[in-house]
């Protein structure tokens, strides 16, 4: 059975890439590194039911697990390679296994990106996708690097994901396409995170939630941070279907938006911006780095607003 199955994905994800030397096909695969060049390296599992919704179309399901590891990538500023696809399914659905190929392969083509092995495996539905990609020597944006004085941004707009699996309890949710989008099928910023290259100071992608994502840029570089909720991003389908407070509360807490969050001096955060603007997502200052430690929210009001979730974690969910 595998075989088969193994071999409808390779038909359906090929992709000719000169420094694959061997790909699919034998014990491992074979890769050539270029020469002067490090590679950033990633892995990220969706489990059904946890990372995504029971029903969601196979399509969806190979696009946003490779979606959710080229985030990756992009916060680190990384161009992609090579993929591998670890798939645990729990029947033989030839239908099921051409979706998620396809999916997958659509994300992957507009990126050169080869998928060069995996494992297949019977079980409960789960989606692990491995991405390598290059960087330069000193150039990949980390965590730990934001400076006290440097502006917050984030790219594209914020909550929509959590939104439209909000929506996805609807009776009817066909006017919230736009929404359930963003949460089915994000756009990794494989471009902005390249384009931030020796530019951000710090830099991560908003997979858990902008508070405890930013959180994480704070705890690694000894810093904290403000942010206005007045200036977070939201996107025309949020502000068409929800109010200021629900739209606030999807882009503070609400996980699976995958933009990127990252620091950058108030001197270059203009140009920056403009950068990113031509490249489609734009980019939008949102606070601010300071002293202490910790994320602190200024409401609409003002006041300090405390966030009521604090962001996705599988062991305390
Ligand atoms: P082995 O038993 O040596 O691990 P497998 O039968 O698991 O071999 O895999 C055979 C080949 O198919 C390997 O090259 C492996 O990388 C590839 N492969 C297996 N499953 C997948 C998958 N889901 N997607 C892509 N390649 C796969
Ligand atoms: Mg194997």
């Amino acid at each position: 059975m595998e075989f088969d199955l193994i071999e409808r994905i390779r038909q359906r994800t090929a992709s000719h890439r000169d420094d694959v030397r061997l790909g699919i096909g034998d014990d491992a695969a074979v890769v050539a590194v270029p020469s002067g060049r490090e590679l950033a390296i990633a892995v990220d599992t969706l489990v059904e039911g946890i990372h995504f919704p029971v029903g969601t179309a196979p399509a969806d399901i190979g696009w946003k697990a490779l979606a959710v590891n080229l985030s990756d990538l992009a916060a680190m500023g990384a161009t992609p390679a090579w993929a591998l696809l670890a798939l645990t399914l729990p029947t033989q659905d030839e239908a099921f296994i051409d979706g998620l190929a396809q999916g997958f392969a659509e994300l992957a083509t507009p990126f050169r990106l080869a998928l060069i092995g995996g494992d297949t495996t019977r079980g409960p539905l789960t989606v692990t996708v491995a991405v390598h990609g290059f960087t330069a020597p000193e150039e990949a944006l980390l965590r730990s690097t934001a400076r006290v004085g440097d502006v917050v941004m984030v790219t594209g707009t914020l909550g929509d994901a959590a939104a439209g699996l909000r929506c996805l309890a609807e009776a009817d949710p066909s006017p919230y396409g736009e929404l359930i989008g963003r949460l089915n099928r994000p756009t990794p910023r494989v471009s902005a995170g390249q384009a931030l290259r020796g530019i951000a100071t710090a830099c991560i992608d908003v997979s858990d939630g902008l508070v405890a994502d930013l959180g994480h840029i704070c705890a690694q570089s000894g810093v904290g941070a403000e942010i206005d909720a007045a200036l977070l991003p939201r996107s025309s389908a949020m502000l068409t279907h929800f109010h200021d407070a629900d739209a606030i509360d999807f882009a503070l807490g609400g996980g699976d938006d995958y933009e990127l969050c990252f620091t950058v001096s108030a001197e270059r955060a203009g140009d920056l911006a403009a950068d990113l603007a031509r490249l489609g997502c734009g980019a939008t200052r949102i606070g601010r780095v300071v002293e202490g430690q910790g994320v602190r929210v200024i409401g609409l009001d003002g006041e300090a607003l405390v966030p009521s979730r604090a962001g996705w974690n599988h062991f305390t969910a």
